[in-house]
């Protein structure tokens, strides 16, 4: 599944070759997750700004004479967005193009649980609506070690499950999270209440520090992947714990182990975290 750091890296790869551009046609494939809420027409010679990134939504906002809004997208459970000069014709599981004098977006997504949704602005239904409920952004410098600590307090269930519903921060996927917990030193079923304000504060450094290498990670390696899973599969390759059960910890050399909670696996090392 497409976790925030690869959509931040879709969202550096595309946003500049995008801005600036001038779309010349839209055509459907299949339906997505919910209807794009305009005929396609609508966007035709409507002017491409700055993408930006909210969670793990993209927003592309577009401005035409006497017409303004953008298309707000987000990839699914196994969606991935391209721009090509001169893209092969639309296969099975492409069911989005947006054509440019840029080249061609479009959106490959198996599943089909990805969407493409027309919103006169950001901050109106049906955007707003779907933004509403994230969690602060994991880089926001108004999400301070004090801020992050009093939502931690606030909090009784385990810390992995609060990191991965996504309102503590928001788009911190299973890989990242499990990562992030490692290097904190927190055992992933501490209760989120019991973890004190230092230790709060080394977790939130190391949520910012693992997303921000599987950004960089991402960055540098993307045109070699055909897919947002082969970031994460990078991303694994380098994991201290994730996917590596019985294998030795890189501090203590004591064994990894696995267990499952809210039916996801969750990767840790019980002598070098504590609860
Ligand atoms: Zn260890």
């Amino acid at each position: 599944m497409p976790e925030l750091p690869e959509v931040e890296v879709t969202r550096i790869t595309l946003a500049d070759r995008l801005n600036g551009g001038r779309v010349t046609a839209a055509r459907l494939g299949k339906p997505l997750r919910w209807p794009l809420g305009c005929p396609p027409e609508r966007l035709h010679g409507l002017r491409i700004g700055a993408m930006s990134r909210r969670g793990k939504y993209l927003w592309l906002p577009l401005q035409g004479a006497d017409d303004a809004g953008g298309l707000l997208m987000h990839l699914g459970m196994s969606g991935s967005l391209n721009l090509a000069d001169a893209p092969p014709p639309a296969g099975l599981h492409d069911h989005f193009e947006l054509v440019t004098d840029r080249g061609t977006l479009r959106l490959t997504d198996p599943r089909r649980f990805g969407a493409i949704v027309w919103s006169d602005a950001i901050d109106v239904a049906p955007a707003a609506k779907l933004l509403a409920r994230l969690g602060p952004e994991p880089f926001d410098p108004a999400l301070t070690p004090a801020a992050f600590h009093r939502s931690l307090r606030a909090r009784r269930t385990t810390i992995k499950a609060a990191l991965l519903s996504g309102e503590l921060i928001v788009g911190a996927g299973n890989i990242y999270v499990s990562e992030a917990l490692f290097r904190a030193g927190i055992d992933p079923r501490a209760r989120c209440d019991k973890i004190s304000r230092p230790r709060s504060e080394k977790l939130l450094a190391a949520l910012r520090q693992t997303l921000a290498q599987a950004i960089s990670l991402g960055g540098s390696t993307l045109r070699d992947f055909r897919d947002a899973h082969g970031m994460s599969g990078a991303f694994q390759e380098q994991a201290l714990v994730y996917g590596r059960e019985g294998q030795p910890c890189g501090h203590c050399g004591g064994p990894i182990r696995r267990i499952v909670q809210g039916q996801r696996s969750t990767f840790f090392c019980p002598h070098c975290q504590r609860r």
